[in-house]
């Protein structure tokens, strides 16, 4: 837990929206939506980047990514979905609590996702 980052503290005020959880992370809707059903998965402990987080937790973020996508994916009627992943600020990553975006696509969105 960190005093000052913000996803620490939904967690600990039991403020998330849960769309998927076991027990090292948690799934809930981006503020900003870039598409429709665009959410985040996280670790409940506080890890910077991806580069911080235990190895040993591997399998369970793939079981929070997955779950989160398959029930996304449903509840948006989407045939698709990207996992972006931003990684130090020159990377694009704004809330230093390591984060595992899902962005459910539909044929013919325009592509939230740029190279
Ligand atoms: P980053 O740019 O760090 O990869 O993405 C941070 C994400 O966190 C952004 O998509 C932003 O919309 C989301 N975000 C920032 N503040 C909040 C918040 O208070 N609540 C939620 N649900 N998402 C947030
Ligand atoms: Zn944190």
């Amino acid at each position: 837990m960190s005093e000052e980052c913000i996803f620490c503290k939904f967690i600990k005020e039991g403020k998330l929206e849960v769309i998927y959880e076991n027990d090292s992370f948690v799934s809930f809707p981006d503020i900003n939506q870039k598409v429709e059903g665009h959410s985040l998965v996280i670790p409940k402990n506080h890890f910077e980047t991806t580069l911080d987080m235990p190895s040993t937790l591997g399998a369970e973020l793939l079981d929070c990514i997955k779950n989160t996508s398959l029930k996304l994916m449903k509840e948006n009627d989407a045939k698709g979905f990207n996992i972006v992943n931003n990684n130090f600020p020159v990377a694009g990553q704004v809330v230093p609590h390591v984060h595992f975006h899902i962005l459910p696509r539909k044929k013919g969105d325009s592509s939230p996702i740029c190279y």
